[in-house]
């Protein structure tokens, strides 16, 4: 072997080499913690207690009878979310926020209408942003001679768990109460939990900030008052229900794709017939960028032309419900 192979055969095995990936590292495990799927598996029934009752339900606030001899109280309310929801993610996506402007433009106009013709009042929960980003909406919802009611929907429509954060979760319902307390000229005595979703920290500051009621949970068919951490709190909670919300048929996960208005009805118009059997409270959550439009507002018209239908049916606000049981149910 000469010389000058030995070094050609000696620079292919350089070349070779530095074309090589380098020797890898051994494999490692990943370090991410885990989340344990189940921690409520690891608490001692002392400490479940204390979650379970952390909010909870109180004493009944079920009437014997209701004002003038009626048998149910009806409770319209609609949360008039329109592109609240979307705008407080960032997601500046304008097929999504027209469907929410949808409320604003057409939705809350024909509901007022409906309402009008029908002379029943209704509550609306308003995200602050969505009164001030519309504010002809208030100003229309307020020229009613029905005395609608307005309540407080969040600031934006900001889902409490997510944000995460007590002292601003603080300074959004002040600045809440405070927009709509300016802009409506009455300080709002309902709260509704954007989404219905509370943090460990909203019951203590919606009791802190003197409501009259809270409409965010479900514990009963019939108005009941909280309990905070097993302490009654005074507010009286009147329960919503997702069978008894349009959302869950027109919004959400369904996005328009349950054709049938037929069956929302019978759900609606059953759970009303069994109310007014009991003698309980009939309460609706609704939407105007969902159930504002034309199908589903003439439905709904339908479902209030029955029940009016009935004697002895009280239409009320959130705010007369409240205070009537709490006035009368000691
Ligand atoms: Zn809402």
């Amino acid at each position: 072997m000469n010389h000058a192979r030995s070094l050609v055969a000696g620079l292919a095995v350089l070349s070779l080499a530095a074309c090589a990936p380098a020797p890898s590292a051994p494999a490692t495990p990943t370090t991410t913690p885990r989340q344990d799927p189940l921690p409520g598996t690891k608490l001692s029934v002392e400490q479940l207690r204390q979650q379970m009752f952390h909010v909870s339900a109180g004493r009944r606030l079920k009437p014997t009878s209701w004002p003038n001899g009626a048998r149910v109280a009806v409770g319209l309310s609609f949360d008039v979310d329109n592109a609240t929801a979307t705008l407080s993610t960032g997601n500046l996506d304008y097929e999504v926020i027209s469907r929410g402007e949808y409320g604003a433009v057409d939705g809350v106009p024909r509901l007022l209408r409906m309402l009008d013709r029908q002379q029943v009042p209704a509550s609306f929960f308003i995200p602050a942003v969505s009164a001030v980003l519309h504010p002809q909406m208030l100003k229309d919802i307020q020229a009613s001679s029905l005395a609608h009611e307005v309540a407080v929907h969040g600031w934006i429509h900001e889902r409490l768990p997510l944000l995460n954060d007590e002292k601003e979760e603080q300074r959004l319902l002040n600045q809440s109460l405070e927009t709509l307390t300016q802009l409506s000229g009455k300080r709002p005595v309902g709260y509704r939990a954007p989404s219905w979703k509370f943090s460990g920290w909203t019951m203590g500051q919606v009791k802190a900030a003197g409501f009259l009621y809270d409409s965010s949970l479900m514990a009963s068919d019939d108005a009941y008052e909280l309990l905070l951490d097993g302490q009654p709190t005074g507010i009286v909670e009147l329960p919503i229900e997702r069978i008894l919300d349009d959302f869950p048929y027109f919004g959400g996960n369904a996005d328009g794709s349950n054709p049938s208005l037929g069956d929302v009805y019978e759900v609606f118009q059953s759970e009303f017939d069994v109310a007014y059997e009991e003698g309980g409270l009939y309460l609706l959550t609704m939407h105007p960028h969902l159930i504002g439009h034309r199908s589903r507002a003439a439905m709904l018209e339908r479902l209030v032309a029955y029940m009016k239908g009935k004697p002895g049916v009280w239409f009320a606000t959130h705010e007369q419900i409240a205070r009537y049981v709490k006035d009368t149910v000691k």
